[in-house]
């Protein structure tokens, strides 16, 4: 197609990616559409109604007919000319995700775009965030002997960093601002260096050599995995690489796993880069916000985009760098609609655009380490941590040989309580919210099941209710066995409540503060937490895996885990890397300050080379003995794996779709040396009423993979099921 040919006049058509869960692409006329039109939203007419999409393509009639005759296309409503396209490597990128993870282009596009740029009717709006600096009488305030106020607070800060943008000074405080703005304190400056940064530490020289190895390789594509303990400053290698890229002029994106560690970070990397346009993307923003960040990102007037797995999909017409933080983190894979991986799709656009990705972890995935063992990724290694001299010790205690009370053995006790004489913090890191994992009865055997899933309902007695963790399914506490009449029903097992209740008991001088999801349940909850931690209100965090990622607390010197070995004979293969991780990262927690930091997990196998290995902090060694279990059973990453999943309110209609779907695999399989196994029904088989099934494949590479499930999910589309059947593809899925 050229240009010229579509300055003429006659008959024009676009091909637009919509929203629906069909895996193909819709032709309309648009007489005067042209190449300049490709990435721009369009509304167009749809069954009854009107429907907006994407313009993915515009064909060529000379060579290629449309969907339909050319007299019988409907024209286009209105395409959107008023805010810019969506650029050409953007719709690789989607384009890519769509058929690697076999899921329909517009829904790809609806998910990677914020709601209001998919609207064709309405354009982001592009508020300005003026860089601000120190006015001559804010300097004149500063200087007189004034009582102390949160607006003069606000101006010493900005004297010490120098020109901050807007944004940054109203995220820290919104009225101080206002009134230093109202004083006349602050006023707008010419832009200055958006590079220059302030108040960085000296680098130690182990972090002067890993930037040393990476520098070199800005302005080129090459992964790196920044296999750093926790501790060691990771970070402060990120930060010098962002300013050496936007210092030649590039964007840099930085990936990170939780929305809830959102906030620390960007508050670190918009105070480094005062002078930066720094925009953070996550789902937990209102719609307004993301789409502004989205547009200050593709208009490129964003320098740095911090966010979770959906900012992936950001357009950055000179993105120069990606970092992946704590990169073996399991919220990089999206777990439902499109199942794609952040992670994997950053080593794609790092490729597709020509620059480097560091993958940074403390615990990488196993992935991740064999691709750098085996030389495709290069490995950058940080041992020491960047100010406590060690890291901690950790010890398993064996509690086969210890009197429990309450689950704690003596051991545990004592270390908490040296640690509230010394009024150093400790966390208790017990990963099962609620109560107690079911209510029982002992006298005929009654348990709290959901009504809805396989799987028990949790006591929450803080709340006084049952809740199914898994559908959410929640009812009141019954009085009586429901079964028996037995009014003895109790709660079996420990949950983070009943932790806190016990430790209470045992400690009632302690300040004694639960950490789970049930206590912060919003951003604002978690904040406060952090901040309550931070100043040292609490004495002992009773705490599940929201408190094992990325945070540091100067004062927390002892970390206790308990029922760890749940995890260790799991029927998942990743089971056992993703406790290793956990324990890795939660006992990453103590002692990052001045204090050394100790660690004890109580088990019933301490001789287990996974608790073995923790002790000695010898990732290495566990990655080595993982990787060849893994070669041995053929799991990823010696294999590539697929699952296709069917759920049916009975899961013999599952099984029947699936067995159909194996058939129609077979003479695909032979052919690509892929193996279809037979299809199971899912460990937890009922989840919110109903019953699934599910069917491994597994090839000897991704490229084999990918040829096989095209063929294949073609062929899926057109197989008929009972009406109440739902199907999909996970490609590389988390858990098999
Ligand atoms: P990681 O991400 O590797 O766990 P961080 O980057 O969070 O580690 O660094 C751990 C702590 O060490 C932080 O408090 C950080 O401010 C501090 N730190 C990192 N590098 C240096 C340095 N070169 N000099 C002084 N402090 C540092
Ligand atoms: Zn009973
Ligand atoms: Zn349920």
């Amino acid at each position: 197609m050229t240009i010229a040919n579509n300055a003429e006049a006659g008959p024009r058509v676009i091909r637009v990616a919509l929203p629906l869960p069909l895996p193909r692409l819709f032709d309309y006329r648009a007489d005067d559409a042209s190449p300049a039109d490709l990435g721009r939203c369009v509304r167009v007419p749809f069954g009854k109604g009107e429907k907006t999409g994407l313009i993915v393509a515009l064909p060529d009639l000379a060579s290629e007919a449309p969907d339909y005759p050319l007299d019988k296309l409907k024209p286009v409503i209105a395409i959107q000319r008023e805010a810019p396209a969506l650029p050409h490597d953007w719709l690789q990128l989607v384009d890519f995700t769509a058929r690697y993870y076999q899921h329909p282009l517009g829904e790809v596009i609806a998910m990677a775009l914020p709601p209001r740029l998919r609207k064709a009717d309405a354009v982001a709006g592009t508020e300005a965030d003026p860089l601000l600096t120190l006015s001559a009488s804010g300097q004149a305030a500063l200087g007189e002997a004034r009582r102390e106020s949160r607006a003069l607070a606000l101006i010493r800060q900005l004297q010490h960093d120098g020109p901050t943008r807007h944004s940054q000074l109203q995220a820290r405080d919104k009225t101080a601002l206002a009134d230093a703005r109202k004083r006349g304190w602050v006023e707008a400056c010419a832009a200055s260096d958006p590079a220059a940064m302030a108040g960085a530490p000296a680098l130690t020289a182990e972090q002067q050599d890993a930037l040393n190895a990476i520098l070199p390789q800005l302005g080129q594509y090459q992964p790196f995995l920044l296999a750093g303990v926790t501790g060691s400053g990771k970070t402060e290698v990120y930060l010098r690489l962002v300013r050496e890229t936007i210092a030649r002029g590039g964007q840099a994106l930085i990936l990170v796993p939780e929305i809830a560690l959102t906030p620390q970070l960007e508050g670190r990397v918009a105070g480094r880069f005062p002078a930066a346009r720094v925009v953070s993307l996550h789902s937990g923003l209102a719609d307004g916000a993301r789409s502004q960040a989205y547009v200050q990102a593709q208009e490129g007037r964003a320098d740095i985009v911090l966010g979770t797995r959906l900012s992936i999909f950001t357009p950055l017409p000179r993105l120069g760098l990606i970092v992946v933080d704590e990169e073996h983190d399991p919220s990089y894979k999206q777990h439902e609609g499109v199942r794609y991986s952040a992670r994997d799709l950053a080593i794609w656009r790092a490729r597709q655009r020509g620059v480097p990705i560091v993958l940074g972890s403390a615990t990488p995935s196993l992935e991740s380490w064999h691709a750098a063992e085996t030389g495709r990724y290069r490995k950058v290694e940080l041992v020491h941590r960047a100010v406590a001299a060690t890291l901690p010790k950790v010890k398993p205690v064996d509690v086969r040989r210890e009197h429990l009370q309450n689950g704690l053995s003596e051991h545990l006790l004592r270390a908490l309580q040296a640690r509230l004489e010394r009024q150093e913090q400790s966390l208790i890191f017990l990963n099962r919210r609620g109560y107690a994992p079911v209510l029982s009865c002992p006298s005929c055997g009654w348990v709290s099941r959901c009504p809805h899933c396989t799987a028990n309902m949790v006591l929450h007695l803080a709340e006084r209710r049952l809740r199914c963790h898994h559908c959410g399914h929640d009812s009141h506490i019954p009085i009586a066995c429901p079964d028996c009449g037995n009014q003895d029903i109790q709660g079996f097992g420990r949950g983070t409540q009943r932790l806190e209740e016990t430790l209470g008991e045992r400690f009632p001088e302690a300040r004694i503060l639960r950490v789970d999801r049930d206590a912060a349940r919003t951003r604002r909850q978690w904040e406060a937490i952090l901040e309550q931690i931070g100043k040292g209100e609490a004495d002992i965090l009773v705490g599940t895996q929201m408190m094992a990622k990325g945070h540091d607390f100067p004062r927390l010197t002892f970390v206790g885990v308990l029922n760890a070995d749940s995890s260790l004979f799991a029927a998942d293969f990743r089971a056992p890397e993703r406790l290793f991780q956990q324990l890795m990262q939660v006992g990453g927690r103590a002692g990052r300050g001045e204090l050394p930091g100790e660690v004890m997990i109580q088990t019933h196998y301490p001789e287990h080379p996974l608790y073995q290995c923790l002790a000695r902090h010898d990732f290495a060694r566990y990655a080595a003995i993982q990787l060849d279990e893994r070669r041995t059973a053929r799991f990823p990453p010696f294999a590539a794996n697929a699952l296709l999943c069917a759920h049916a309110p009975e899961v013999a209609m599952a099984l029947e779709w699936l067995r159909a779907a194996r058939e129609l695999a077979r003479p695909l399989a032979e052919a690509s040396g892929v193996q279809v196994f037979d299809p199971v029904p899912m460990r937890m088989l009922r989840l919110a009423r109903r019953e699934r099934a599910q069917l491994l494949v597994e090839a000897t590479s991704r490229p084999a993979l990918q040829q096989f499930l095209n063929a294949w999910s073609a062929q899926l589309w057109h197989l008929r099921g009972p009406r109440e059947l739902r199907w999909h593809l996970d490609v590389d899925p988390a858990e098999v």
